[in-house]
């Protein structure tokens, strides 16, 4: 009989777990346990609102309501150091120790750096608030920025910095931005709306080292140019937060190996959220999903797991939303630079469209802009296996 819960990692899985818990009618101790000394905050806006339209710490909160009603103890400020899968136990940071009935691990991710970063200031990354305040206070003056990495955090961070006033240049070894989350095509399309607001880039040409003693001055590029910069933003990925879990003999990978309900490879311990790489139906190479979404839709699964002890596979369609200026981009399932693309709603030179993506006949992905119903209709019909012709069809 589970009597005592201990949730590690205090973020947007941590409490949509708690909060799923006592929906499912859970009443037993929950403690939970954030090495960060915020409660739960959403990361989404560090990126936008909080950089662009200047939203309030209070406003990022996760839990609108506040909390306490959820009725659990809060252990914030305070890293998990080890975990005894055996006596299911967690060591904190402050030498004392959790025992628990079932543990979940909710640690997220964190920001990869670059090996030649030396320490110099205004070398920023983003994943924490802390690291959102540090951005914000260094864009005041209308810095040079240079982002390297143009996945959707670097460019989200190029977009807020170029609409703050700052000259803006982003640095991409791939020949387009997005390229692993958009393609070729769409990424382009995103890089154009981006040069027209001003932002420039370095594609197909990766960073050498940082130019600066004690603080950077510019980034040095493969080929031996020096892009100046006052602040530079590094947006190369996150890797999962597992490193203090090294010897507890759990089965990790790129990512702690759950199956289709979150249960890890010992016992009472589950895991859920970017950390995680769950078995998936629909995906045999088990990818880790580094979305908001996937976060809260497996809360819910190892909730009635752990309540009801109910283990209905989860085979999620990722989804997947970014803001870049006015271009709001939602992507549902997974597709590849081969895939059949076909532009259903819209053309790719408007602001607004929806683009489908086939393989095999069948809908494996969905890019809409501003077309939210249509996108969640797509998603849909991935899950149920639509073919591609009929979903052309149905979207239009
Ligand atoms: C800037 C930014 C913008 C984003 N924008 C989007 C978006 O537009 N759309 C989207 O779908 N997703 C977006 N994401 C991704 C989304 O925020 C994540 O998928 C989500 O936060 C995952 O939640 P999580 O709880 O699994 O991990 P996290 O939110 O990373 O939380 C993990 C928590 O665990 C804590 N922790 C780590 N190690 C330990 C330890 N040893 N002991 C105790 N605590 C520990 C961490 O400090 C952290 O508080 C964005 C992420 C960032 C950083």
């Amino acid at each position: 009989m589970v009597q005592h819960i201990a949730v590690v990692g205090a973020s947007l899985a941590g409490l949509r777990l708690l909060e799923a818990l006592r929906r499912e009618g859970y009443t037993g101790r929950i403690t939970m346990i954030g090495a960060e000394n915020e409660l739960p905050y959403d990361r989404p806006p560090l990126s936008k609102q909080f950089l662009v339209e200047g939203w309030s710490e209070e406003k990022l909160a996760l839990s609108k309501a506040g909390v306490a009603p959820l009725g659990a103890e809060w252990r914030l400020g305070q890293r998990a150091t080890a975990l005894d899968p055996n006596a299911l136990a967690v060591s904190l940071a402050d030498g004392s120790r959790v025992e628990a009935d079932a543990i979940v691990l909710a640690t997220g991710a964190e920001a990869r750096h670059l090996p030649f970063e030396r320490g110099l200031d205004g070398i920023l990354a983003l994943r924490t608030l802390d690291d959102a305040r540090r951005l914000r206070d260094a864009l005041a003056g209308a810095p040079r920025v240079v982002v390297i990495g143009a996945g959707f955090i670097g460019m989200e961070v190029a977009a807020s910095c170029r609409a703050k006033g700052c000259a803006v240049t982003v640095v991409e070894p791939l020949p387009a931005p997005l390229i692993r989350g958009l393609g070729p095509i769409l990424g382009e399309r995103v890089a154009r709306r981006h040069r027209e607001a001003g932002v420039e880039f370095h594609l197909g040409v990766g960073v050498s080292g940082f130019e600066g003693e004690g603080r950077v001055t510019g980034v040095r590029l493969a080929d031996d140019r020096v892009v100046p910069a006052d602040v530079v933003v590094v947006g190369v990925g996150a890797a999962p937060a597992v490193g203090w879990l090294e010897g507890a003999g759990l089965a990790i990978e790129n990512g702690i190996l759950c199956d289709a309900t979150g249960a890890t490879s010992r016992a009472g311990v589950f895991a859920l959220g970017d950390c995680a790489r769950w078995e998936n139906a629909r995906y045999p190479e088990r990818p880790r999903f580094e979305h908001w979404t996937s976060a809260v839709e497996q809360a819910e699964v190892v909730a009635r797991r752990l309540v009801q002890g109910k283990s209905d596979p989860h085979a999620a369609v990722p989804y997947v939303w970014t803001d870049q200026f006015d271009l709001r981009l939602a992507i549902a399932g997974e597709f590849k630079p081969d895939d059949a693309m076909h532009v259903c709603l819209g053309a790719l030179d408007e602001d607004k469209f929806l683009v489908l993506f086939g393989r095999g006949g069948k809908l494996v992905g969905a890019v809409g802009c501003k077309r939210p119903r249509q996108l969640n209709a797509a998603r849909r019909w991935i899950a149920e296996g639509l073919a591609f012709d009929e979903a052309i069809a149905q979207a239009k």
